[in-house]
């Protein structure tokens, strides 16, 4: 099965060809165009420049992605694209692309959720089997899910307000650091004192396995301010600290409660039991490591996806297709871009969580 996958729900528009010869997943091809410098003036994605975007490199982004692997779209068994969750703009231009791709080549159309792309990810690398339990950790999301199938996701908790992504952009946006945030504040926050300044670990005195970053931010903010007051800007070092109090919070908060998540979903007596991280905050070092720990003192198999597919790539939207054309599943040309798709099918689960 050979599929090409296109993504463009964000920021970064993506084509990738990825091909399953005797159950062994290969990336042909994997193109991501980003769209940092379109943004950097604005301290945030713009919609519409990105769905501009998006409409102008998407084409170009496929040629390439189809050149670098070396196949002709008569090679391909169907396209993939993800439908949504995402900025409606730059979701409805890859799947017109799609479907424009379709009908000309006469191949089937999936459909892909981007979370199910970041979900099934540890799949694609590690041939993991089902079950496994996820931490899905992204600029626009922070759950922890029981993956029981292709198609079958249950929440077990997760962010009330803001995404740590999304905590990490504003970090840096309020230090002044470049975007996106992550990486520019783990940068920073190896250098700095994670001691120097107070920052709270929000919800870990409360059970159940829901997580709350906004007041990181508040907190950052404060810090921030105090030493402008004090000292009249901010120094390297100043930046530094922040940058690390700040991550090491976040850390601590994700570790705990995955402890808790892996505890719940330990008590379903997985035969092989798996906890996988994916999304972009998964590429954050610290936080790996800190996970890691959580799964390791469980003698539990932890599995984190090397940082290319940790970030918005059309790899894991090409995989999720794999998945779907194995199972049959095809869609329409009738196929909607939508910009909110929880999913799980049903949330509120057996597993006892928010007690
Ligand atoms: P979603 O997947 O929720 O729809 P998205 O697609 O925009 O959101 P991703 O591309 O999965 O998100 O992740 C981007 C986010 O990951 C950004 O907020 C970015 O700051 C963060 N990120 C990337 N690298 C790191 C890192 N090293 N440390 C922390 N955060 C990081
Ligand atoms: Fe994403």
């Amino acid at each position: 099965i050979t599929i090409l996958g296109l993504e463009s729900s964000c920021d970064d528009t993506a084509a990738a060809v990825v091909r399953l010869t005797d159950g062994a997943p290969v990336i042909l091809s994997s193109v991501v165009e980003g769209q940092t410098a379109l943004h950097a003036d604005f301290g945030g994605v713009v919609p519409e420049i990105a769905a501009r975007a998006h409409a102008e490199q998407i084409d170009h982004c496929v040629e390439r992605a189809l050149a670098e692997a070396g196949v002709a779209l008569t090679d391909l068994d169907a396209v993939a694209v993800t439908a949504g969750p995402g900025l409606i703009g730059g979701v409805l231009a890859g799947v017109m692309c799609a479907k424009a791709i379709s009908v000309a080549a006469g191949l089937p159309l999936i459909g892909v959720n981007h979370l199910a792309g970041h979900a099934l990810t540890p799949r694609l690398t590690d041939g993991l089997s089902f079950p496994f339990l996820m931490l899905l950790v992204s600029g626009g999301h922070c759950q922890f899910l029981l993956v029981r199938g292709v198609e079958d996701f249950t929440r077990l908790g997760g962010t009330i307000d803001d995404a740590p992504g999304e905590a990490f952009d504003k970090t840096a946006k309020l230090l002044g650091l470049p975007q996106p945030g992550g990486p520019s504040v783990e940068a920073e926050a190896a250098t700095g004192d994670a001691t120097r300044f107070a920052f709270p670990r929000p919800l870990l005195d409360r059970p159940g396995v829901d997580l709350s970053f906004s007041g990181l931010k508040t907190a950052l903010l404060r810090a921030r301010d105090s030493v402008v007051a004090e000292k009249g800007g901010l120094t390297r070092q100043d930046r530094a600290d922040l940058c690390a109090g700040f991550q090491a919070a976040v850390v601590e908060v994700l570790a705990a409660k995955s402890a808790r998540a892996l505890d719940l979903y330990l008590q379903e007596r997985p035969r092989a039991p798996a906890f996988a991280v994916a999304g972009g905050v998964a590429a954050n070092r610290a936080i790996r490591a800190g996970l890691e720990g959580v799964a390791r003192d469980r003698g539990v198999r932890f599995l984190a996806p090397p940082l290319a597919l940790c970030t918005d790539n059309a790899a894991m939207i090409a995989w999720a297709g794999i998945e779907r054309f194995r199972l049959g599943l095809r869609d329409g040309l009738d196929l909607p871009a939508r910009p909110r798709w929880p999913l799980d099918r049903q949330s509120a689960p057996m597993l006892g969580a928010g007690k």
